[in-house]
């Protein structure tokens, strides 16, 4: 079943992922569809401050995956904005963080791999949420999410 929420500040969307650090447990993997600004590296700071992560979280579009140790589960923050497919993907050696079962796995830009999300139950043995962001007003972002699997 999709959900559709809306957030009307940054600071609700961070909010919702600080609710989702709640639901989360490892080997939970969390994909973010959604332009440049929808929102997805706020959703993530959310996560990471709900999981009592104190670190910082930056988009780490040049490191490709941050680590984020310190909380409750080790949170892998990938950003595949630069990438170019599946087979860049496992070249850059991040399809591990796909199959990791020791923490939680939230990936910026999952629509870079369309084959994951074209039937996501399939690829993974854990949990999966698919998560759609988009923009619409200068304040307001659309965040529609699916769960698959256990
Ligand atoms: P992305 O990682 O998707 O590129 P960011 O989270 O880095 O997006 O940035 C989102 C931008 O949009 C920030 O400048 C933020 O202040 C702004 N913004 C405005 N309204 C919202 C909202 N409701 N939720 C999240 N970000 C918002
Ligand atoms: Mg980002």
């Amino acid at each position: 079943m999709i959900q559709t929420l809306v957030t009307a500040s940054p600071g609700e969307t961070e909010k919702l992922g600080e609710r989702w650090a709640a639901e989360v447990a490892p080997g939970w993997i969390i994909g973010l569809q959604g332009d440049l600004g929808a929102g997805k590296t706020h959703l993530v700071k959310g996560l990471a401050r709900g999981l009592g992560i104190q670190t910082r979280v930056q988009s780490p579009t040049f490191a490709l995956v941050n680590e984020y140790g310190g909380g409750r589960w080790p949170l892998y923050h990938l950003d595949l904005y630069r990438l170019q497919g599946e087979r860049e993907i496992r070249g850059a050696g991040l399809d591990q963080y796909f199959y990791q079962r020791s923490g939680v796995t939230v990936v910026e830009w999952i629509d870079r791999w369309p084959e994951l999300i074209g039937d996501p139950a399939k690829k993974f043995a854990a949990h999966y949420r698919h998560v759609i962001m988009e923009q619409t007003a200068e304040l307001e972002r659309r965040i529609q999410y699916e769960d698959f699997g256990p």
